[in-house]
């Protein structure tokens, strides 16, 4: 069965490391579809998203190129009131979509290395794979995470291109083998700020959304 892939991000704002990204999933697992799901309230950022929740997703639909791709957005944790916790999220996901369909977290290694701080960690392998693409500069997640976490992965590693991953539900994860840009949504934000040029560090569409919006700015 075609796996379903799974990418939440806050997206504040999206940028190329999340487009290679998911280019990466939906070359490594031709996947039926991927969902992106912006986060409404990131509970561990201890901050609101500086974009508004509209804007963002306006900026993803040009940045997944909507409509030519099988990339959808899901609003459900921008309607959810309080912290978002991706636990409830795949809860909800995998009682629409049934208990046999392969899911697949998409996530770069900053935020899998932390994963046993999220709410309810270890049943998320219950629910999902995940896989994983290093950031540059990231080291090796055995190195960064807990013994905790290293205990839950040890078993569970599979490589790309040699995954058993449409044959169960969940519960593999896998490191994609790209290299993404050294981009994010932080350095974005504070080149932003101090009047320096973003351009080249994502869609061109999304760059003019925010010059035209004056999204970012020290005032905003
Ligand atoms: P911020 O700098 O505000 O923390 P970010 O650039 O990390 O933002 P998020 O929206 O938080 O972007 O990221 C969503 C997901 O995409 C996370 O799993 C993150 O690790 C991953 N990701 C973001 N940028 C990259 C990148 N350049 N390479 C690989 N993964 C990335």
């Amino acid at each position: 069965m075609k796996p379903i892939v799974l990418f939440g991000g806050t997206f504040d704002p999206v940028h190329h490391g999340h487009v290679a990204i998911a280019q990466a999933a939906a070359d490594a697992f031709d996947p039926q579809k991927i969902i992106v799901l912006p986060a409404g309230n990131p509970y561990q950022r201890g901050r609101m998203p500086l974009a508004k929740a509209g804007d963002r997703v306006a900026m993803l639909s040009m940045a997944m190129g909507l409509g030519a791709t099988k990339v959808v957005i899901d609003k459900r944790e921008l309607h959810r009131t309080g912290p978002t916790y991706t636990f409830d999220t795949l809860r909800e996901l995998r009682n629409e979509l049934g208990e046999k369909i392969p899911l697949i977290w998409l996530i770069g290694s900053d935020a899998f290395a932390k994963i046993d701080t999220w709410k309810d960690w270890s049943m998320l392998f219950e629910l999902t794979h995940f896989a994983v693409v290093m950031r540059p500069g990231d080291a090796p997640i055995e190195s960064s995470a807990s013994a905790d976490l290293n205990a839950m992965i040890s078993t569970r590693y599979r490589f790309a291109g040699a995954t058993d991953v449409d044959k169960s539900p969940a519960g593999c994860v896998i490191l994609l083998k790209t290299i993404p840009p050294k981009v994010s949504s932080t350095d974005i934000r504070a080149r932003l700020e101090n009047g320096e040029a973003i351009r080249g560090l994502l869609p061109n569409t999304v760059c003019d959304y925010i010059e035209q919006h004056r999204l970012y700015l020290p005032s905003s």
